[in-house]
C-alpha cells in the first residue's frame, strides 16, 4: 500500500547533524558511563524542563522502577489502570501492591475525588500518570499526600516539555519520571529521566542505575543498568534543537482534528485545560456506539482497511492483565473501564499533513453511516 499512515513516527534529526555530533566519540572512545553527551543533555534538559535536578537514564520503565526502589517503600501504591503496563509493573516489580483508583472521566487522569478513601495505614505512595499530557490535579495530590504522608511519583512519560501555571511539569511531586522512547514527542532512540526535589535522592538513584556502585570498592545498594549511552544522549541534543518545532506542527495537526470532530455526536475530545501548556503528545477520541453511530472497534477496524493505523491506547486496562490472574477487580475502576473500551488515538505526529488528518477524519464520519 502506498498511503499507509501509522500512528506516529519517530522524529529524527538530519542524518548530517546527527553524524556531527556523534564525532567525538570516535576521538573519545568513551561510549557509555555518563561521558560527555550524557552530561550536556542533562545539563540542557534543566533548562528546557525548567526543574532543578535530573537523571538521565536508559529508559522510562527504569526511571519509575529505580524511582521507587530509592524512596525504599513498603506497602500500599495508589495508581491508576489507564496507562502503559509500565507504571503498574514497576510498581510490582518493586515488591509494592498497586491499589487502583478510577479515573476523571474528562481528563482520564487520577480522580482525585476517589483518592482519600483509598488511603489506608498502608499506603506508602500516588504513582498518578499524566495521561496523553494531560495534567493531574496537581494541588489535590499534594494535599493528600502531605495529609498523609504519602511520597508522589509522576508518570510524567507524556507529558515531556509541559508547563502547569508556568512551571515545569517535572518540578512537581517527589519525582517525576519521564520517557524518551521513540514513539514519545521526544526521543532518544530509548530513554527516560527523573526529575526531582531531594538531592540525596538523586544520589541514591545515580547509584542504583549504576548497579548500586558507591565507589570503586564498595556497593551499598542492589542497583541496575539505567544509564544512557552517549549515542542516545546525541540524539537527545539533536532533537531537543528541533523540538519547539515539532511540537508547533503537532498543535497545528491536533486543532484540524479539533475542528473536525468537535460537537460530533457521540465523539467525546480532551479537553484543553487552563494554564497547562502542553506539548500536543496525542489525540485520543472516545466513541459512543449508540450516539456515534459505530463503535470503536469498528472505526479501528475500518481505518485499517485503509491503510490508517491508529491506536486503543489505552486497551486492556493493566489491572485486566494476564500476568495478574484475576487478582485486581476491574469493577473498582468502572470509568476506566468504559473508556479503554471506546477510546482510540489517531495518528500524531510532525510530518503528518493536514491533507492526511482531512482524510482520516472524512472516513471516522463515514463510518456513522
Ligand atoms: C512509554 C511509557 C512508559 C515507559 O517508557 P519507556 O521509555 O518505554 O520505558 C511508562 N509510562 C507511560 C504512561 C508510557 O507511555
Amino acid at each position: 500500500m502506498t498511503d499507509q499512515i501509522l500512528v506516529t513516527r519517530s522524529s529524527l534529526p538530519l542524518f548530517d547533524e546527527y553524524v556531527e555530533e556523534i564525532k567525538e566519540l570516535w576521538e573519545s572512545h568513551w561510549l557509555t558511563n555518563m561521558g560527555t553527551k550524557h552530561k550536556q543533555l542533562q545539563k540542557e534538559m534543566l533548562s528546557y524542563l525548567g526543574v532543578e535536578n535530573i537523571e538521565l537514564m536508559v529508559n522510562g520503565h527504569m526511571s519509575l522502577e529505580l524511582s521507587l526502589q530509592a524512596m525504599d517503600l513498603d506497602g500500599e501504591v495508589i495508581t491508576t489502570p489507564f496507562t502503559f503496563a509500565s507504571t503498574t509493573h514497576a510498581i510490582v516489580r518493586n515488591g509494592l501492591e498497586p491499589v487502583f483508583c478510577d479515573i476523571d472521566p474528562e481528563t482520564f487522569t487520577m480522580d482525585t475525588k476517589m483518592l482519600e478513601e483509598l488511603v489506608t495505614d498502608r499506603t506508602c505512595a500516588i504513582v498518578p500518570v499524566h495521561v496523553y499530557g494531560n495534567i493531574c490535579n496537581i494541588e489535590e495530590i499534594r494535599r493528600i499526600a502531605e495529609k498523609y504522608g504519602l511520597k508522589v511519583i509522576y508518570d510524567a512519560a507524556h507529558a515531556f516539555g509541559e508547563k502547569y501555571k508556568g512551571m515545569g511539569i517535572g518540578s512537581f511531586g517527589d519525582a517525576s519520571c519521564f520517557s524518551f522512547h521513540a514513539t514519545k514527542v521526544f526521543n532518544t532512540i530509548e530513554g527516560g529521566a527523573v526529575c526531582f526535589k531531594d538531592k540525596d535522592f538523586g544520589l541514591d538513584l545515580y547509584r542504583l542505575k549504576n548497579f548500586g556502585i558507591r565507589g570503586p570498592e564498595i556497593v551499598d545498594s542492589v542497583g541496575a543498568n539505567a544509564k544512557m549511552n552517549e549515542f542516545c544522549a546525541a540524539m537527545g541534543i539533536c532533537n531537543l534543537r528541533h523540538l519547539d518545532d515539532e511540537i508547533a506542527k503537532r498543535k497545528i495537526i491536533s486543532e484540524y482534528y479539533r475542528n473536525c470532530l468537535e460537537g460530533v455526536e457521540g465523539i467525546q475530545l480532551n479537553p484543553v485545560q487552563k494554564d497547562v501548556q502542553s506539548n500536543f503528545a496525542y489525540f485520543p477520541v472516545v466513541f459512543d456506539e449508540k450516539l456515534f453511530g459505530a463503535s470503536r472497534n469498528e472505526v479501528f477496524n475500518r481505518l485499517e482497511t485503509e491503510g490508517i493505523f491508529t491506536r486503543k491506547y489505552f486497551y486492556p486496562l493493566t489491572n485486566t492483565f494476564t500476568c495478574f490472574h484475576g487478582k485486581y477487580n476491574v469493577d473498582q475502576t468502572p470509568v476506566a473501564l468504559h473508556i479503554s473500551k471506546r477510546v482510540l488515538t489517531l495518528p500524531l505526529y510532525a510530518g503528518l499533513s493536514l491533507e492526511q488528518a482531512d482524510r482520516i477524519c472524512s472516513i471516522i464520519l463515514q463510518c456513522r453511516n
